[in-house]
């Protein structure tokens, strides 16, 4: 069995809804072991756009890394992202943060995901579920998690 960590984030349409409807679509890939707590955070890209609802969570699967990436591009598609420009708003964002302990520098797949050491709305939920984590080239979370602030990240009451 595989173990991922996938970050999951929305700014368009109803957020909260995309994210429990790609929660249940992800739980069909394996075994959903957790989700995180939710965050809303301040959007990074271009323009004025709402602000997103973040979190991750943490799968089992008996899927590889290819077949993984493929099925959550499925599920952006299902649930109508487009993409358009870099940082655009998004109805739904997947990316995998983790692997396994695999490091790989494919652009079409780089693990450990290569913006996450630097983000705090993916940082801080996953230090919420995985507080012992190493990641791969970065060290443990608990060390990343102390270089970030939680400047326009605040955590939500609501749960998935
Ligand atoms: P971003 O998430 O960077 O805003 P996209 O979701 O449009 O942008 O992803 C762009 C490309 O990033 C995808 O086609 C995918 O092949 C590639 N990619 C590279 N590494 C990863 C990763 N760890 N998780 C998800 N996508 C990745
Ligand atoms: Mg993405």
């Amino acid at each position: 069995m595989n173990t991922a960590y996938i970050a999951f984030g929305s700014n368009l349409a109803t957020p909260f809804d995309q994210i429990k409807q790609a929660m249940l679509s992800i739980a069909e890939l394996g075994l959903l072991v957790t989700i995180s707590p939710l965050y809303a955070s301040k959007a990074v890209g271009p323009g004025s756009q709402p602000d997103y609802i973040n979190g991750v969570c943490k799968l089992h699967t008996s899927l590889e890394p290819y077949a993984l990436l493929s099925c959550l591009q499925n599920i952006e598609q299902q649930q109508g992202r487009e993409r358009s420009v870099k940082n655009a708003a998004r109805t739904l964002d997947l990316d995998i943060l983790l692997f396994n302990q695999i490091s790989q520098s494919d652009p079409n797949l780089i693990l450990p995901h290569p913006r996450m050491h630097e983000r705090n709305f993916v940082i801080f939920p996953l230090l919420d579920i995985e507080p012992q984590l190493e990641i791969p080239s970065w060290g443990s979370i608990f060390n990343i998690s102390q270089q970030l602030n939680l400047i326009d990240l605040k955590k939500l009451d609501i749960v998935v």
